[in-house]
């Protein structure tokens, strides 16, 4: 076995009670440590565990700590019911999550969300400016961000790299583009609402053909460079391109704002989206909250539902006897957990998200840009954020991938390699002189991170077919877009079925 190999599978096979493994990398001098939920799972069939005698009783069992099930148990919390959050991680948040570093949290997944327009969900707005996250303007007539200082600087947004040349914005700067976008916005602005669970039926066409069919009978003669710089946005934010992703996908994208219009303000905190899960966990007693959970099997009986769970610190198994179960995890481990409903959601595509942060030992002299986007001809690249247009005194510099679903991540220390070469190129660096200043690498493997929003896949509820009604669904994987409203909704949703 080679040294690249030995650094992947030993992160990815670091048994309990570790996830994740610290290791020196090929030809690097700094650490690089590894973090994946992805085999947890695993390890139960190659180590079965012990037993025990343990056996917890609640009102309502919520499985997985990210934005759904961290919203519903918000809800949960604010009608005094009894609950418990199970998270088979080691941290909360799933995608949402984000690294312990040095006394602060580092995003390592979502990192973003952009201002609301007046059209989204009321109750969902009032949600989040009861946590203090929001509140409405009257002057304005905006709902805005109460933490002003994570609002990015409009003059440090973004460049993207395009391996020849700098432009502001991904779409080219060109006419084409701007009659796609005056289309969309003639067409679609005020019409697009979020959740999606509120769109006009009027709409819903848009849901059955591909974006990519939809460009091409809009715009037959549509260039390669437009399509290209769609392509990245629609893999950036669904993980899949024009020719995966719904219509509805792609026009939400440009028609849910203006897109180009100053008040498309974007708030973005050191921590990313983490900023919300520690909204949503303050809200939540600590009593009711278990990290290190992985519910594993889910048995109903009559009077209540048994749940397996396994505690990962100790390896065994632990019982819970609950009344009501939120199951808000990803959908395609339900084979394992609960064969009886894995059919409603065995035809969704998933995409694999790396996100890797190289840590400098002190900053680089470089122009400051939030977003760096890079639209070259390797898909899986997407770019990287960069701390210090968020107000950090550290430079951390986050690199996204999004990989095909049959494409995943093997090698560590070739993806921070190749991560540091892109990075330098975009910089007009050395990759030599870029990495005698990193402190340390951290990646973020995240196996089915994505459910792809394609043709039919919204509205398609797996809730209105479920197998017992006492078990309810949430999660942005259950027919909506990948986006933290969609899964604020459907964690909020699911309490209303279940209660
Ligand atoms: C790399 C990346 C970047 C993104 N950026 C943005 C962004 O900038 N803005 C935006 O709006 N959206 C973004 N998104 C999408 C957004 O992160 C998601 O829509 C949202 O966080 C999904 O939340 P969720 O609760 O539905 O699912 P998840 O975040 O997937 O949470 C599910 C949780 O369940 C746990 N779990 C699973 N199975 C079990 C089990 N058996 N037992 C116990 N626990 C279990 C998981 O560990 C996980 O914590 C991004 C997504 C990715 C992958």
């Amino acid at each position: 076995m080679n040294r690249r190999d030995f650094i992947w599978q030993a992160s990815s096979l670091a048994l309990l009670p570790l996830v994740a493994c610290r290791t020196e990398g090929e030809k690097t001098h700094f650490p690089i440590t590894v973090h994946s939920d992805m085999t947890i799972g695993h390890t139960i069939l190659q180590h079965p565990p012990q037993k025990t005698d343990k056996i917890l009783t609640t009102d309502c069992l919520i499985v997985g700590g990210g934005i759904a099930g961290l919203s519903a148990g918000v809800a949960l919390a604010g009608k005094d019911r009894e609950f418990l959050v199970c998270e088979l991680s080691d941290r909360w948040g799933g995608t949402s999550g984000a690294l312990a570093y040095d006394n602060t949290h580092i995003a390592q997944g979502a990192h973003y969300e952009l201002q609301y327009p007046q059209h989204f969900d009321e109750k969902l707005l009032h949600f989040w400016e009861n946590l203090g996250v929001i509140s409405y303007n009257k002057t304005t007539a905006h709902w805005e961000f109460e933490d002003e200082k994570y609002i990015i600087a409009g003059d440090k947004e973004g460049k993207t790299w395009n391996g020849k040349a700098f432009r502001d914005d991904v779409l080219p700067n060109n006419a084409e583009a701007q009659a796609f976008l005056a289309y969309i916005e003639e067409n679609f602005l005020g019409k697009i609402k979020l959740p999606t669970r509120i769109m006009a039926q009027e709409l819903h066409y848009l849901n059955e053909v591909t974006f990519l069919a939809y460009l091409q009978k809009q715009f037959p003669r549509i260039s390669p460079e437009l399509l290209r710089a769609i392509d990245y946005q629609m893999l950036d934010d669904y993980g899949g391109t024009s020719a995966q992703v719904s219509a509805l996908a792609g026009v939400y994208y440009y028609g849910a704002r203006p897109y180009t219009a100053d008040e498309n303000v974007a708030f973005s905190p050191p921590q990313g989206n983490y900023y919300f899960i520690e909204k949503l966990l303050a809200e939540i007693p600590k009593e009711a909250l278990r990290l290190g959970r992985m519910v594993y099997k889910i048995l109903p009986a009559k009077d209540h539902i048994l749940v397996e769970t396994l505690n990962t610190a100790t390896h065994t198994i632990e019982t819970i006897k609950a009344k009501k179960l939120i199951y808000a995890g990803q959908k395609h481990a339900l084979k394992h957990i609960f064969p009886q409903d894995y059919k409603l959601f065995q035809h969704t595509e998933r995409a694999p998200w790396l996100v890797v942060n190289v840590i400098l030992k002190k900053p680089l002299e470089k122009p400051v840009f939030w977003q760096n986007e890079v639209v070259k001809d390797n898909l899986a690249f997407l770019g990287f954020v960069n701390s210090l247009a968020q107000g950090e005194s550290r430079q951390v510099l986050t690199a996204y991938f999004c990989f095909k679903p049959e494409d995943r991540p093997k090698l560590a220390t070739y993806w921070a390699n190749y991560t540091l070469q892109e990075i330098a190129d975009f910089f007009r660096m050395a990759q030599k002189d870029l990495a005698t200043q990193v402190e340390s690498v951290f990646m973020q493997v995240m196996g089915h991170a994505m459910a792809i929003p394609t043709p039919k896949f919204l509205w398609n509820d797996a809730n209105a077919h479920r197998h017992d009604s006492r078990i309810v669904y949430a999660g942005a994987d259950n027919a909506r877009l990948p986006l933290m409203l969609e899964a604020c909704d459907s964690g909020l949703e699911a309490t209303h079925l279940i209660l």
